[in-house]
């Protein structure tokens, strides 16, 4: 716009180096700064324990490199790309942007000091080709390790749908005992015995009938919203059907397991429901327990059995009462 002749040579050649070096340049540098972490994930980037076999991709990445500054020629551009792609399938993005960026900066300065220095006449459009193949190089892995991090988060949520009751949040009975399942073989050598609670609202009919089912439905998830509250980290909860819980406490002694039993019979019965008009509905619940001694051949199976079976014989001791199998 200022002169007809831009600098001194070719408009389009040099639009072509000014357009293809903003271009690199924003290359270079975006992916990182968009895809920085938060501080909370940060920590968890640091945490991951690193085992051999996932620095191999970043070591390829390195060989590669390498190979590179061997070979003075200019399709040395194209090495790393496969390593690289490796990486963007193994890493988080923001690991992919760092290697990505790093490896097509050294490559620049490799073939800036090689290659084009041994043109110096066709230095801008040796400068441009360079560019645009950097441009690819580096479009390349990122676009892989973008639509991977995506699938990954797709895959995490449908995960946490298929294994979480959508009103309570708590595990289906499915993944419950499944995770219930692995704990137990965990535990199996352990010396300290294990729980299992089940539990029941008791007269729950009543309650759907007498106040519709949007009540019946925000008593349940009121229901497990206290058991959550009692619970220790590593215990679990399932909702097993209807109105019907299972509760895993891996590692517990008897008394520590009716303290628990108690605070979450107690608690479901002070805290109320409102209906609209502030009038409060109270549920109560039963719960039947049975325990896992250590050196007992008894299966899980067995446990929710034997657990079913106390629950039965709470309701007969009148509802809302936890009562153990021996
Ligand atoms: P008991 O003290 O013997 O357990 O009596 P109960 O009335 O709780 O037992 P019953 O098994 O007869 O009734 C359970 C009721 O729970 C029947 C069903 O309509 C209701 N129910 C099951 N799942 C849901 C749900 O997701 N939402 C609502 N609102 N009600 C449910
Ligand atoms: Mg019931
Ligand atoms: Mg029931």
């Amino acid at each position: 716009m200022i002169s007809p002749v831009f600098m001194h040579g070719n408009f389009w050649i040099e639009l072509g180096g000014w357009f293809t070096a903003e271009m690199q340049n924003a290359l270079l540098l975006l992916p990182i700064l968009i895809s920085l972490p938060f501080r909370n994930e940060l920590k968890h980037f640091f945490q991951t324990p690193i085992e051999f076999q996932h620095l191999l991709p970043v070591m390829s990445v390195t060989a590669a490199l390498a190979f590179c500054f061997y070979d003075n020629g200019p399709g040395s551009v194209l090495y790393p790309i496969a390593v690289l792609i490796w990486c963007a399938l193994t890493y988080r993005h923001f690991s992919v942007t760092i290697i990505t960026s790093s490896s097509a900066s050294l490559l620049l300065y490799h073939l800036t000091h090689n290659y084009i220095a041994l043109y110096p006449q066709e230095y801008l459009e040796n400068s441009i080709s360079i560019r645009l193949g950097m441009i690819m190089m580096v479009i390349a892995p990122l676009t892989v390790s973008n639509i991977n991090s995506i699938r990954s988060r797709l895959i995490e949520d449908l995960e946490y749908i298929a294994s979480h009751d959508e009103l309570t949040l708590s595990l289906t009975r499915r993944y419950f005992y499944q995770t219930a399942r692995t704990l137990f073989t965990k535990i199996l050598g352990n010396s300290t015995p294990s729980a299992l609670l089940m539990l029941d609202i008791d007269h729950f009919k009543s309650v759907n009938d007498n106040y519709g089912h949007f009540i019946g439905d925000q008593a349940i998830k009121l229901c497990a919203h206290t058991i959550k509250s009692c619970l220790r980290p590593n215990d679990i909860l399932g909702r097993l059907g209807g109105e019907e819980f299972a509760i895993f406490l891996p590692q517990i002694g008897a008394h520590e397991t009716f303290l628990l039993a108690e605070c979450i019979r107690k608690k479901v019965s002070e805290h109320p429901i409102y209906l609209s008009n502030n009038h409060p509905i109270y549920i109560h619940v039963s719960i039947g327990i049975s325990f896992f001694q250590p050196n007992h051949t008894a299966s899980l199976e067995q446990m929710l059995k034997e657990a079913d079976q106390a629950l039965y014989r709470a309701k007969q001791h009148g509802r809302n009462t936890i009562s153990s199998y021996s």
